[in-house]
């Protein structure tokens, strides 16, 4: 028997629980003011329930785009209050923890890390919701000990993200583990979203996976979005133009009645439909 299911909400409006389905979109990292304001007016206009964007991003080389930092979390707050939406972010460093837990509805633990365990006792000491990500060689069992240093240091609302496994065949970037949705399910009370940008790293994989998750049983979705991707500063190949993701949210709204679970329609996109 699977345990007892937790909802953990982010604002009074948008909740992860057993009968909702919750969509976070928008770029990996934050680029500029105008970039992000306009994919996330894109994304909230598309009917978006959480606003993602990286201020501090892990890259594998140091030559890479490191993010904004401080700068990009003031962009992330302002992005917040003009669509209305609640932003994710992620913190890599421990002492920037209190940092991005003042601008942030919800903080990323990304997967690379995942074992950082000094980072998952800061983030365990937070009053605010986190966002797990699934190491990218990590074991389930690896991941749920994870999430027990977070809930062990006295924060369990905690949402678990697969995010694809490192594999063998270089035609993805990683491979969707989507059986971890149902396994991990059995495995602890914590809802469960899937990230099919880095599960696949190829955008035309992203929507067909998105609707997979949903019918895998997933709690939500994040999905990454640019305007430009050829000009993204990172993960452009795995990136949806804003068309392609609000196609993608319909597809998902359909489906989604279907298995009962409800995907909130924001005010104005009630009344451009009407
Ligand atoms: C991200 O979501 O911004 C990210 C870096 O993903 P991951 O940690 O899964 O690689
Ligand atoms: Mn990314």
């Amino acid at each position: 028997m699977s345990p007892a299911r937790r909802s953990v909400a982010l604002t009074p409006d948008v909740r992860f629980a057993p009968d909702t389905f919750v969509i976070i979109a928008g770029p990996c990292a934050v680029e500029s003011r105008e970039q992000l304001l306009e994919t996330a007016a894109a994304v909230a206009a598309a009917g978006a329930h959480v606003l993602r964007g990286g201020a501090y991003k892990p890259r594998t080389s140091r030559h890479s785009f490191q993010g904004l930092g401080a700068p990009g979390l003031d962009l992330l707050r302002d992005a917040a209050m003009r669509t209305g939406l609640p932003i994710v972010t992620e913190v890599l460093d421990p002492r920037d923890v209190d940092l991005v837990a003042g601008a942030a509805d919800m903080v990323q633990i990304g997967s690379r890390s995942m074992q950082n365990f000094p980072l998952l006792r800061e983030v365990g000491r937070l009053r605010k919701p986190v966002l797990l990500k699934r190491g990218a060689a990590a074991t389930l069992d690896e991941f749920l000990k994870a999430a027990d240093y977070v809930a062990g240091a006295g924060n369990e609302d905690i949402v678990l993200c697969e995010r694809g496994i490192r594999s063998f065949d270089p035609s993805v970037r990683n491979t969707l583990d989507l059986a971890a949705v149902p396994a991990l399910r059995r495995a602890c009370p914590f809802p469960i979203i899937v990230d099919p940008s880095h599960g696949t790293g190829r955008a035309d994989l992203v929507a067909p996976m998105a609707l997979a998750a949903l019918a895998a049983g997933a709690d939500g979705v994040m999905i990454e979005v640019h305007r430009d991707p050829e000009a993204a500063l990172c993960d452009g190949p795995q990136a949806l133009l804003p068309g392609e993701f609000a196609e993608l949210v319909g597809e998902l709204r359909r489906w989604a009645a279907c298995s009962g679970r409800s995907l909130p329609v924001p005010e104005d996109a009630v009344r451009r439909e009407a």
